[in-house]
């Protein structure tokens, strides 16, 4: 990182920077009427500072007759480190000397530059951050034995997952499928057994398919290169990433949401870390920082510090991290107000009503769509719309022996919430066309939607089984 911003003064030869007050909207309109061309750089950021008059807004003057080449020159740290939209002007040296009147300017960014005085080393923060690891890092069943098949279940399991939850999850399918071959050879069922309760579901889907690849193409093995591993199904440039780096050793980068945290932290980046040309970006970025010969460790440190440091959802904890002093997100105090994350779209509610059926010691169970949301698990009785407890009883009247309404429920899946109301009913016969198990299999075989855990766990008390 270059320290300090470079200012001249006196000569209109090299481009000159400033710190100036004001709406980008109006200094853009100032500097439309008094220099050739304005430039409005990194649109995103600068709507953020449209409408808020007195911020800082960084000032680019660029005398030179092309401005394309030389703004490239710019080091990305320079402009990111400020935080600030940044507004490029192709001026001549006539208008510099009003614009220079007119942007507050020389003085405070002088000041300013002197007063900020960012530091990032990438060798110190690497040392650091390996430093910490060494002292910090969580004993965790997948780090004991990094074979690649382990590495690979595990970082599945953790995508969307925090790591105390997945830690029996593990524990159960690497003991029940302890290779890639018995993995491949698994029926679906057992699969979305092992899987239950983690959801997102495709994932073990396409592990058993990557899996099958694995055996037909590759020994049996997964194989050691990044390139190779994102050829796989289910298998992208973070998952490929972190078994080449943890499991074969491989100088790569395994970029996740943790990672992309820290570093829009570290370097103060604007770029929406939701967007792929930012992930891309990092990767490439974070590529110059790996270390050859601990390159699992440095990803791992990574992804630990922003699991239990730089913590997602809530103000990073600076004051006890080993990286301040290379932070320049902490030493500009933008680190609280970043990353900077696309706006989820509002997702779609959809009323249901569960019907749990039950006819003596036996269960109705419906096997979901193998294509689509929670595709193969099994289900109870699913309504699309809330319906009364008059209105259950009217359609099952010649059936019903009791009725028993359940707690409401809510479920929230990525684009989507199921708003539940339930009733368990208890009826003569097995009057719908399905499954009906036992509580036994219901336990032990059948895979049922998180979704649903309550209305589960209802029907297990009903009939006196264990939830
Ligand atoms: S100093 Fe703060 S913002 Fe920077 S990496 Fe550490 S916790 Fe994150």
């Amino acid at each position: 990182m270059k320290k300090g911003i470079q200012i001249s003064m006196k000569s209109y030869e090299i481009p000159s920077f400033f710190m100036c007050k004001g709406s980008v909207c109006d200094i853009i309109h100032f500097m439309t009427r008094t220099c050739n061309q304005a430039y409005q750089y990194n649109s995103h950021l600068s709507r953020h500072f449209v409408n808020s008059t007195g911020q800082r807004t960084l000032l680019f003057l660029n005398t030179s007759s092309c401005i394309y080449p030389t703004f490239a020159q710019i080091p990305f740290d320079f402009y990111s480190a400020f935080s600030a939209p940044l507004i490029v002007c192709d001026v001549c040296p006539v208008s510099t000397r009003i614009l220079l009147a007119f942007s507050l300017p020389a003085v405070f960014t002088l000041w300013y530059n002197k007063r900020m005085k960012l530091q990032h080393d990438k060798k110190k923060f690497t040392e650091q951050l390996l430093d910490w690891y060494d002292q910090n890092a969580r004993v965790l069943p997948w780090r004991e034995d990094a074979s690649p098949y382990r590495v690979w279940v595990s970082e599945i399991m953790l995508q969307q997952t925090r790591v105390e939850a997945v830690k029996p999850y593990f524990e159960r399918f690497i003991q029940a499928l302890p290779s890639l071959k018995a993995l491949a050879e698994a029926d679906e069922d057992t699969l979305r057994k092992l899987w239950e309760g983690l959801g997102y579901y495709n994932r073990v889907r396409n592990m058993k398919k990557c899996a099958m690849e694995c055996m037909e193409r590759h020994n049996g093995v997964l194989p050691d290169t990044y390139e190779e591993l994102l050829k796989l199904p289910g298998i992208g440039a973070y998952t490929a990433g972190a078994i080449a780096s943890i499991a074969y050793k491989r100088c790569v980068p395994a970029v996740d949401g943790n990672v992309l945290r820290v570093f829009s932290r570290v370097l103060v980046s604007e770029d929406d870390i939701l967007k792929e040309r930012t992930k891309k970006k990092f990767q490439d970025i974070i590529q110059e920082y790996i270390p050859e010969h601990r390159s699992d460790a440095f990803n791992q440190a990574l992804m630990e510090i922003g699991a239990l440091v730089c913590v997602p959802n809530a103000a990073p904890r600076c004051n006890i991290c080993p990286l301040a002093s290379e932070c320049m997100g902490y030493q500009s105090g933008a680190a609280h107000r970043l990353p900077n994350k696309t706006a989820k779209k509002d997702r779609r509610i959809e009323k249901k009503t569960v019907l749990v059926l039950l006819c003596k010691d036996r269960v109705y169970l419906h096997k979901r769509d193998e294509q689509g949301l929670l595709a193969g698990l099994y289900e109870f009785m699913m309504l699309d719309e809330q319906k009364s407890r008059k209105e259950i009883t009217q359609e099952f009247q010649d059936q019903l022996l009791r009725l028993v309404p359940l707690r409401k429920a809510k479920h929230i899946f990525s684009h989507v919430e199921w708003h539940m109301n339930g009733y368990l009913l208890e009826l003569k016969q097995e009057a719908v066309e399905g499954v009906w198990c036992t509580k036994d299999e219901l336990q032990k075989t059948y895979a049922i939607p998180t979704a649903l855990k309550v209305y589960r766990e209802a029907l297990l008390t009903w009939i006196g089984g264990d939830s």
